[in-house]
């Protein structure tokens, strides 16, 4: 039997160690999924952070295609299937939504992570169905393997935005069972201004390049 030494790649010096408390960042991020770190090229093991509490209010669900795995672990929760340390390997298909309005205030934190694609292209699908009978209303299909220029966004992010802006500017009227559907409440999710922030940050972060220069 021949001997198999096996060796640990030294470390990315563009992909340098850091260290993130998933509390003290999910009370500052804006959106639902925000990367815990800036590194997301293909390849790359990227871990998200979210946080939700139902709050009264309907969180909005929609269903996510996605071609990597995704991995939840959930940090903190009074949610009976969401139990603190569990780790939970979802379908590539799933529906996704918050705590139900009536529940009383139910709250988790939890990190996914998902290994992006080494090569190729890494799709991913966002879809919104009638809430009465199921028909699907409207879909966005986007590429994330992508992870390209100043401050890079993960296409997770921005393409469920897109997503959600298609769906709240259609009629939801339901071409099946004529029901008018509720606007997508995307607020809660924050992904529009994680957008609008990262496009500010950008902007400011060459205009403070520039002026270094001078
Ligand atoms: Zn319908």
């Amino acid at each position: 039997m021949s001997e198999q030494k096996l060796y640990i790649a030294p470390a990315d010096p563009n992909s340098r160690p850091l260290k993130s408390n998933i509390f003290e960042y999910a009370r500052m991020t804006n959106a639902q999924l925000a990367p815990l770190f800036p590194f997301g090229k293909p390849g790359s093991l990227v871990a998200s952070a979210a946080a939700f509490r139902s709050d009264g209010l309907e969180p909005g669900t929609f269903h996510h295609s996605n071609t990597v795995e995704e991995v939840a672990i959930i940090f903190g929760s009074n949610i009976p299937n969401f139990r603190v340390g569990s780790i939970q390997v979802g379908a590539l298909e799933h529906d996704v939504t918050g705590p139900p309005a009536e529940y009383p205030p139910a709250y988790v934190v939890f990190c996914i992570v998902q290994r992006q694609s080494e090569t190729g292209v890494q799709k991913e699908r966002i879809a919104f169905h009638c809430e009465k009978c199921h028909n699907l209303m409207h879909e966005h299909h986007f590429d994330s393997s992508k992870w390209e220029g100043d401050l890079p966004i993960l296409h997770t992010i921005s393409g469920s935005e897109e997503a959600a802006v298609g769906f709240n500017q259609s009629d939801k009227v339901c071409s099946k069972c004529n029901h008018t559907n509720e606007e997508f409440p995307a607020w809660r999710w924050g992904w529009g201004e994680y957008v609008r922030r990262t496009e500010i940050c950008r902007d400011a972060k060459q205009s403070f390049i520039e002026a270094a220069g001078k």
